[in-house]
């Protein structure tokens, strides 16, 4: 077995090097300020033991991978009925895309395009206003983390919501259908700040351990789901977790993965390890461009690719 630390910085030190980073999304205002330069890898493995290279404590914007963390708690509010407002089927288009929506009667593809996510954050909302939804939303991450530091940064959501037409746009529109309970306002605006939590990598990494631990906290033995339904959220993350980029990436990396526009990607090697990465460049489908790069090359030096036994 490779040793995972040195794999780790190994990685780091050859992402720094690399001149192809991807670009900064600029669509959300505040984050167009970001480093490019920057890049992070933290993975912690099933004893506990973190290996961590590049900027793995800076913090950065979550934004869609907070998608994983509202749709395990939807699903422990409404079990299977979630499945009534959204689908599980990739979408196999863009993430803010409208089209897909007005033939399947405003019912989105699945939990993690804009339009699903926002489906779940109104189920989340529903019998709460808008701040208690979200406190709920930051506890949880914090729980599952072990970090109360972890805030939302408000520049971001205000940035988001001065800009964010067309997520307005999908919420409206769903609203016609009947798919939003609350007024499209308070829904949007909790989906704002859950995708502005601000995490670093080792961070988001100690967040994911429950993914590939069974429905388990590794650490302290304590079930945050059923396995069960570790293993659905996990399918989820390997079919639609990087938009119209999800089967490349599970070619190419072969793990459950959600990436969010702020260059982050959390990783979970079922059995084995948490693993998170954040490098901010894009590539075309909105994924960390060195992110899904380093991960290709963790997985191979590690063996870890859940098609690999
Ligand atoms: N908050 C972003 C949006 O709604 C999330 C998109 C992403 O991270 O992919 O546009």
């Amino acid at each position: 077995m490779p040793d995972l630390a040195r794999v780790v910085s190994e990685i780091a030190e050859e992402m720094r090097q690399r001149p192809d980073r991807g670009k900064v999304a600029t669509y959300i205002p505040e984050l167009a300020h970001v480093d490019p330069g920057a890049f992070g890898l933290v993975v912690i493995d099933n004893e506990g033991n973190v290996a961590a290279g590049g900027d793995a404590d800076m913090p950065f914007s979550i934004q869609s991978i907070s998608k994983v963390f509202t749709l395990t708690l939807a699903l422990g509010k409404a079990g299977d009925r979630l499945w009534a407002r959204v689908g599980r089927e990739p979408s196999g288009s863009a993430f803010n895309s409208i089209v897909q929506l007005e033939h399947e009667r405003g019912i989105p593809r699945n939990p993690f395009i804009n339009a699903g996510a926002i489906a779940v954050t109104d189920l989340i909302l529903s019998g709460h206003q808008p701040r208690e939804a979200l406190g709920e939303i930051l506890r949880f991450m914090q729980f599952i983390a072990d970090d109360s530091t972890i805030t939302i940064d408000e520049g971001v959501a205000a940035s988001e919501k001065r800009t964010g037409f067309r997520n307005i746009a999908l919420a409206n529109y769903m609203k016609s259908f009947g798919v939003l309970d609350n007024p499209v306002d308070y829904t949007l605006g909790v989906y704002f700040h859950h995708c502005a939590i601000a995490m670093t990598c080792r961070q988001l990494a100690m967040a994911g351990r429950f993914l590939a631990h069974h429905g388990r906290n590794p650490a302290t033995g304590l079930p945050i789901v059923q396995p069960e339904r570790a293993r659905r959220i996990n399918a989820i993350m390997l079919t639609c977790g990087h938009y119209d980029g999800s089967g490349e990436f599970a070619y190419r990396v072969g793990l459950p993965g959600k990436s969010g526009v702020g260059g982050g990607i959390l990783a979970v090697a079922p059995g084995k390890a948490s693993i998170a990465v954040w490098s901010p460049g894009l590539d075309e489908s909105g994924n960390s461009h060195l992110g899904r790069i380093a991960l290709e090359a963790l997985t191979k030096r590690m063996g870890w690719s859940i098609f690999a036994a």
